[in-house]
């Protein structure tokens, strides 16, 4: 049995970081991955994604360019494989960086293999039984596959798959109106594919308020985008001409080339024999963690989307700031202080922060609120793209910021000024006095706080 002073498994965006750390302390570490180091963001998420966003957008940006006075003779192509080329080389360049970044550090030992409980302390790899008394979980999340009729006769797509793609579907039905889904949806129809969007609940993206949902559903519909909502009776059939995908009652079925099932993540946890350590999760297989990402089992810790806490490279990122700064540095860290933010990616992207309009109006506190439209944005107008619109909501008791949302160009960025605003504490009334740069998205946030009015 080797031993260690600490046990990393999965090597997402917590576990390498806190590796690194522990061993620059002088902890002898194994950090252990099954598949790539970088896990989902580096490889199957975020990276490719996003790169791949990019390139959907360079065709959207060609098509329109006569708007601008720029022509462009003849027709627009997609290449998709070299598309997929560009996603692969952001993905090589980014893990093989964490490869030779781990290659010089004589303190971290990479294992590549399967981890499992075999008790407590122990944990069996490849064969081989390591033993630490501190170990840290960050073995994220995958695509899960919902019970629908019909599911396990036809082949679909999941995230990961969907990346190797290197052909155009005619039409791709991508269930689940949600973030993942929803920047697929318009990649592919940017790329040239017909697109329908086949989601359950009645509205997308439905943890954000119902004027958000509509938004960029009409963003969407706007590009040729289909959208089914209330999609309650969602089945395959395999057809000689596609899949068919039934909807709901009432609504014509639809047929398919290619399906992407897109109907949330759920977390590795299954197979890690948490058993045998006596981890508990809870009934979604989330590992249960306290304020500082502790699992009721003394010495051992969940980090990252495991922990069900977030869903986000960030939140994991976080994770591993908490649990370093508290194990090294002598801090006092908790999750309980980290105010959610996140961005959903179609264009234009929506940046969030903090509490809905839903989430501040049922907390029962007395609140203000301000919205403005994308097209008073000097910014959007000249610039020619003035979808969306911006809302922020605010204590009217304390003055703090409560939540905020950027449905609109830059809106990733621009959410960046509330995001700073309400890690500081400070009261929108500060803010109310910046004085931004002109022309941007973010010179009309003090604008925004100064129209804020009692609801
Ligand atoms: C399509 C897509 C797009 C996304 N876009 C964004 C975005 O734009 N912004 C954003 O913030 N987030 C995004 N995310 C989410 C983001 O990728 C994750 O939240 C992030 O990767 C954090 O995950 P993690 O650290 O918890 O673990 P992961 O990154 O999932 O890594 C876990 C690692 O553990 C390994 N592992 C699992 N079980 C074991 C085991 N038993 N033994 C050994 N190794 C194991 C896995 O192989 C994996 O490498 C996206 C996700 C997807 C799927």
């Amino acid at each position: 049995m080797r031993s260690f002073d600490a046990i990393v498994i999965g090597a997402g965006q917590s576990g390498p970081f806190l590796a690194a750390r522990m061993a620059e302390k002088g902890m002898k570490v194994a950090l252990i991955e099954r598949k790539y180091l970088g896990g989902t963001c580096v490889n199957a998420g975020c990276m490719p994604t996003k790169t791949l966003v990019a390139s959907a957008r360079a065709a959207y940006v060609a098509r329109n360019a006569g708007g601008y006075g720029v022509s462009i003779v003849g027709k627009i192509g997609i290449d998709m494989a070299v598309v997929r080329k560009r996603a692969l080389t952001v993905t090589l360049e980014a893990r093989n960086g964490l490869i030779s970044w781990f290659a010089g550090m004589d303190d971290v030992s990479v294992i590549y293999g399967h981890a499992r409980f075999e008790s407590e302390r122990t944990i069996m790899v490849n064969g081989e039984q390591l033993t630490a008394p501190r170990i840290y979980i960050n073995v994220g999340a995958r695509p899960a596959i919902p019970d629908m009729p019909g599911i396990g006769d036809i082949e679909f797509l999941t995230s990961t798959s969907i990346i190797a793609l290197d052909t155009l579907p005619r039409h791709l039905v991508v269930i689940g109106g949600s973030y993942i889904g929803l920047e697929f949806a318009q990649m592919y129809r940017r790329f040239g594919a017909d697109v329908t969007v086949v989601e359950r609940g009645p509205t997308l993206a439905s943890r954000e308020d119902d004027d958000i949902s509509d938004a960029i559903a009409d963003i969407l519909r706007a590009e040729g985008i289909a959208i089914h909502t209330g999609a309650h009776r969602i089945a395959f059939k395999k057809r000689a001409d596609g899949i068919e995908v039934a909807v709901a009652d009432g609504i014509a079925d639809i047929t398919a080339s290619h399906v992407l099932v897109a109907t949330g993540r759920v977390p590795n946890t299954d197979d890690l024999g948490l058993d045998r350590a006596g981890v508990a999760t809870d009934t979604r297989g989330y590992i249960i963690v306290d304020d500082k990402l502790a699992t009721n089992i003394e010495g051992i810790w969940a980090l990252g989307d495991c922990n069900g806490h977030g869903a986000f490279t960030h939140t994991s990122y976080n994770d591993f700031e908490i649990a370093a700064a508290n194990l090294l540095d002598g801090e006092d860290r908790k999750l309980s202080d980290r105010i959610l933010a996140y961005a959903l990616y179609i264009d234009p992207p929506l940046g969030r922060v903090g509490m809905s309009e839903k989430q501040a109006r049922a907390s029962g506190r007395e609140i203000m609120i301000s919205t403005r439209p994308m097209t008073k944005v000097g910014r959007a107008k000249e610039r020619g793209e003035t979808k969306g619109f911006m809302k922020v909501i605010a204590d009217a008791q304390t003055k703090q910021i409560l939540g905020a949302a950027i449905l609109g160009i830059e809106g990733d960025e621009a959410i960046h000024g509330f995001i700073d605003a309400m890690n500081a504490r400070t009261t929108y009334r500060e803010l109310k006095w910046a004085v931004p740069i002109h022309p941007t998205v973010s010179e009309l946030i003090p604008t925004l706080l100064g129209d804020l009015k009692k609801v």
